[in-house]
């Protein structure tokens, strides 16, 4: 018998208001039942507005249920109590890398997290280290952050909250703001932080970045409409494209050449995958 999955996020009907009113219309979440596992890698899409951004402030405590309960690991987030050690255990990426710079290097702009922990300076040092090398960024310690690319910035945001050590990471569209290139570099230090264990909770509206995802889960209007593995998920074309989403370029083409009567399976999701179906 296998281990169970521990499980580091849990919401049991979470609602959210970003305002104190009656009117039906205004809740931005509701009746939202969700459990992650720790190691997981979830993607959320769903069109804008659709209540992604503020279902990922309520995983680490930025927003606090109007209705209902969320746990992160383990701990309520209602309680105020948790909050500290929520916010270390959860650790959030925002879109703009911009907003995310609070130093005038790229070494001080990491430890400003473990700093603001009170941690011995020793122990700062050494996350820092760390955590520049897990991102690839060692190489720029001494750089000034805002002359670095799109990509790189956001990585150094990324190890910013690796510092912390956090054992879950919730990117709120990390890549909207990049280009191919940067998108690629985040996309590969996401997938290798997952690979090394740390929950990731990846909200996107890159159909092909949910495809390297364990399990998608789509919203509209608050609600989680849809949820499954990425292959489930990507068959759904009509209801995806009801709601406004594609499906990843490959996942598209596969379809197209399987009504055109070549034989693929439905498992298919990069460009790999076809490659190995058309000619392997
Ligand atoms: P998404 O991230 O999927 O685009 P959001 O979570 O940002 O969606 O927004 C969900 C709903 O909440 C939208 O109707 C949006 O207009 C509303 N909303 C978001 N932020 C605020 C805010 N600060 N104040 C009031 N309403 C907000
Ligand atoms: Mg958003």
């Amino acid at each position: 018998m296998g281990v169970s999955p521990v499980e580091i996020i849990r919401a049991e009907g979470l609602g959210y208001k970003y305002h104190d009113t009656d009117e039906e219309g205004l809740w931005a979440l509701s009746e939202i039942d969700l459990s992650i596992a720790e190691g997981e890698f979830v993607a959320v899409l769903g069109p804008n507005g659709s209540g992604k951004s503020t279902l990922a402030k309520h995983f680490n405590a930025l927003l606090l249920p109007t209705s209902g309960k969320m746990w992160v690991g383990g701990m309520l987030t209602g309680e105020e109590k948790n909050h500290w050690q929520i916010r270390q255990l959860a650790g959030m990426v925002f879109q703009n890398p911009d907003n995310q710079i609070v130093a005038t290097t790229v070494e001080e702009d990491v430890a400003f997290g473990p700093e603001n922990l009170g941690l011995p300076s020793e122990e700062i040092r050494q996350r820092v280290a760390e955590a520049l090398e897990i991102v690839g960024m060692s190489a720029y310690r001494q750089h000034a952050p805002h002359l670095l690319s799109g990509g790189q910035k956001q990585r150094v945001a990324i190890a910013g909250v690796l510092a912390m050590r956090p054992k879950c990471l919730i990117l709120d569209e990390p890549t909207a703001m990049l280009d191919p290139r940067g998108r690629t570099e985040v996309m590969e230090t996401i997938g290798r932080l997952n690979k090394e264990g740390i929950t990731v909770i990846l909200i996107t509206h890159f159909m092909e970045e949910a495809v390297a995802a364990d399990r998608v889960i789509i919203m509209e209007k608050g609600k989680i409409v849809m949820t499954g593995s990425p292959q489930e998920t990507f068959l759904r074309v009509e209801e995806l494209r009801a709601l406004g989403l594609d499906t990843p370029p490959v996942v598209e083409l596969a379809n197209q050449l399987r009504s055109a009567g070549v034989e693929i399976s439905p498992s298919v999701l990069t460009v790999d995958d076809l490659v190995e179906q058309l000619c392997g």
